[in-house]
């Protein structure tokens, strides 16, 4: 039995920092809203990230639309001191967020949409997806993968390199995650790394301002209709912050290209030579974790939404906030999804207006 169905203007789902980042917009607003999230405390997809994961850019590059992060300890913000931070900034402004809440549909209905979770269901005249990519990590196809008898685990699921103290240990992507765990289980492991392509290291003295104010003047070369091509780099370079400079002067960081193929205890290269592994850590990203908007049939052959800014083409009552640069420039960073956020919020009140 459906319990009794409550209706409000808007539905965010999703309460990490993309999530609160409109419920901050959308509160100067007259609307209504809500905030539905999955997890059972805040912090998004930083409660699941590994130990000692720290921002690659410093805590005032790391701040949400209204309050600077606080000064932290360390140059770069660890995990922990995002976590609470999300959950300062949601008690600071009062944002309404229930959890845990897991989204299993959004329906049409005849006048508006409605959200699912069990038996519950909320009415909304709009909704936002904030759901992030955490919950759907992606792991690349390998011929002879399902025949490895060693361990497999996504970068989603580490936590630290304790358990693999003493074995040969296989890190396949060549981002931040890839270069940050290798610097990690190296000092335990006997470690190789994998990469479609070289690794990109930026310089020593660039993080992830640079890399913010890179893909600002990518996303103004955008609007302006200018082509993007001689602008350098961005997210997906490796930010060299000191667990990864502590590895590059242990000489760790040498990728190798893809092999050829998983043997039963292994991997084998092109050359035909083959290595022991024990142990996979696939740090090979992430896709949109969409599946509850399956209902609305709007998804395309990527996983994705198709857009326009960040709302839905396909269903105008439906927008898309902070899954990285298909829904805005920098948007799945804490910096970056304010452009976004205050915009869609815009967007969603003066639709409502005029209904
Ligand atoms: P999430 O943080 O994933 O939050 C989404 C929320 O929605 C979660 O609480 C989830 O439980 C919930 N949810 C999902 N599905 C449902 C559902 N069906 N129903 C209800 N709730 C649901 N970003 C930076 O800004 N700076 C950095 O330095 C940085 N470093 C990074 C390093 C690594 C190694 C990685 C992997 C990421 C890094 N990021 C960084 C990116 C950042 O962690 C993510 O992009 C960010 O968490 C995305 O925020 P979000 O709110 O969009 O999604």
């Amino acid at each position: 039995m459906i319990g009794a169905m409550t209706r409000h203007d808007v539905i965010i789902i999703g309460g990490g920092q993309a999530g609160l980042s409109l419920g901050y917009f959308l509160r100067r607003t007259q609307r209504s809203f809500l905030i539905l999230d999955a997890e059972g405390g805040p912090g998004g997809a930083w409660r699941h990230a590994w130990e000692s994961l720290c921002l690659f850019s410093p805590a005032n590059w790391s701040s949400l639309a209204g309050w600077l992060m606080p000064a932290t300890a360390q140059a770069f913000p660890t995990r922990d001191e995002v976590i609470d931070y999300l959950g300062r900034y949601e008690d600071r402004y009062g944002l309404p967020v229930r959890r845990p809440i897991l989204v299993n549909a959004v329906e049409r209905s005849n006048d508006g949409l409605i959200v699912r979770s069990g038996d519950n269901a909320w009415q909304a005249r709009a909704v936002v997806s904030a759901t992030g990519n955490w919950r759907h990590p992606h792991i690349p196809t390998y011929p002879g993968r399902e025949a490895f008898t060693g361990m497999q685990l996504h970068s989603a699921d580490y936590v630290s390199p304790a358990p693999f103290v003493g074995q040969r240990v296989l890190i396949i992507g060549g981002g931040n995650s890839g270069a940050q765990i290798l610097a990690e289980v190296s000092q335990v492991a006997e470690t190789s790394w994998v990469t479609e392509k070289p690794p990109h290291f930026l310089p020593d003295d660039v993080d992830g301002r640079v890399l913010f104010e890179r893909a600002t003047e990518r996303w103004r070369a955008q609007q302006e209709g200018r082509t993007t091509e001689h602008l350098p780099g961005g997210f997906g370079d490796i930010v060299m912050v000191p667990p990864v400079d502590q590895a590059r002067s242990r000489n760790v960081l040498h990728a190798r290209e893809p092999f050829a193929r998983f043997t039963p205890h292994g991997v084998q290269w092109a050359d035909g030579s083959e290595a022991a592994i024990d142990t996979v850590i696939w740090c090979t990203g992430f896709r949109p974790a969409l599946s509850h908007l399956q209902p609305l049939g709007i998804t395309d052959d990527t996983g994705r939404v198709p857009v326009t800014g960040t709302r839905s083409s396909a269903e105008p009552r439906l927008w898309l906030v902070g899954y990285g640069d298909w829904t805005g420039m920098a948007s799945a960073t804490l910096i970056g999804v304010m452009r976004t956020a205050r915009s869609t919020a815009q967007e969603i009140d003066t639709f409502l207006a005029s209904r």
